[in-house]
């Protein structure tokens, strides 16, 4: 983009702090205006060094010309959006929303931010807090070519792979639930799987080393299994809610359009009912959720004798 850009990013958190920082030590070695930040949970102890605090959403639009959001879901991106489109003097020409929201709630933010003259792009992202902080992250782009192409520098100092997935907000949307679903379906079978080994005397380390090079293998198992669940941390960064979230989403679109259905239910109640039992939990607890509402039978089932 030729002339100088000043860049907002509202949601500080697992994924937007990281994001921020990235974005922010590009700007600063790219000699470019500091980073404009905001997070309802405390702005300063969240936004990187050099970044301008803010007191509100509406002072990120009035001093950015392009914001980010990276907020928990769709009616919290909704609230923030409103807040951005109707502020008065306000600077932002863009948002883009690098949230999970779901397709309806990102056709719905499009409609509300370019009836105010503002251009918008649905651009989920993948790669957890680690792609986060090493700036690896997937970028699911939907919407304008051209505003992707004038701020590709920014979003490169972020992501390591952006795709521009389609030209209509809500299908960033699509892909990231669809990524998701597959995510969410995977770690439960690989944790259904490595527990059923357990009661055959494997070990843990063992199965692991071996169903990653082998055809069971997955990115949840060779990443998140060995550094969450075999160290006994739980701690990836994404919680249980937030998937809780995205299966419920899933399952809606999926339905909604009349896709064939085999697992989605089966996802969508395991994850929901994990979220009621453990609401606070990272999601990578769902190895101790499965172990723990199906212990281990101390042997075979009795023969029924009615
Ligand atoms: P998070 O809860 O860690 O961060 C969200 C941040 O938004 C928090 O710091 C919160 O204080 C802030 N916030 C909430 N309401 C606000 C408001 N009205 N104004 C300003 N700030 C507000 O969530 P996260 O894990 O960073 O996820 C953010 C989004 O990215 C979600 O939609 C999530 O589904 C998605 N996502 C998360 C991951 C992950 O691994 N954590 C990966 C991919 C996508």
């Amino acid at each position: 983009m030729s002339g100088s850009v000043t860049y907002g990013f509202i949601g500080l958190g697992n994924m937007g702090g990281p994001m921020a920082a990235n974005l922010s030590a590009f700007l600063a070695a790219d000699g470019q205006p500091p980073l404009v930040a905001f997070d309802t949970a405390g702005t300063a102890e969240r936004a990187p060094k050099g970044a301008v605090c803010t007191a509100d959403a509406a002072a990120v639009a009035q001093q950015a010309d392009l914001v980010f959001l990276s907020l928990p879901d769709g009616p919290v991106v909704r609230a923030v959006a409103e807040a951005v489109a109707r502020t008065p003097a306000r600077r932002a020409a863009a948002a883009v929303d690098l949230s999970t929201v779901g397709i309806d709630a990102a056709r719905d933010l499009d409609a509300l931010l370019r009836g105010q003259g503002m251009a918008f792009a649905d651009c989920p992202v993948s790669g957890g807090r680690i792609g986060a902080r090493n700036a690896t992250i997937a970028l699911m782009w939907a919407g304008p070519a051209d505003l992707l192409e004038a701020h590709r520098p920014a979003l490169e100092s972020f992501a390591g792979n952006i795709f521009h997935v389609g030209p209509e907000p809500g299908q960033g949307q699509a892909l990231k639930l669809l990524n998701n679903f597959l995510s969410a379906t995977i770690t439960a079978a690989t944790a259904e799987a490595l527990l059923f080994g357990l009661t055959q005397g494997l070990d843990l380390k063992t199965m692991l080393d071996a169903v990653n090079v082998s055809s069971g293998g997955s990115n949840a198992g060779r990443d998140k299994f060995v550094r969450r669940v075999l160290t006994g941390t739980f701690d990836s960064g994404f919680d249980t809610a937030l998937m809780a979230k995205d299966m419920h989403l899933f399952a809606e679109s999926l339905r909604e359009a009349h896709s064939p259905e085999v697992f989605t239910g089966t996802t969508e109640a395991l994850w929901q009912n994990f979220c009621d039992a453990m609401p606070s939990s990272d999601h990578m607890e769902i190895y101790k959720y499965i172990r723990d509402r199906n212990p281990h039978p101390a042997g075979p089932a009795e023969e029924d004798e009615s």
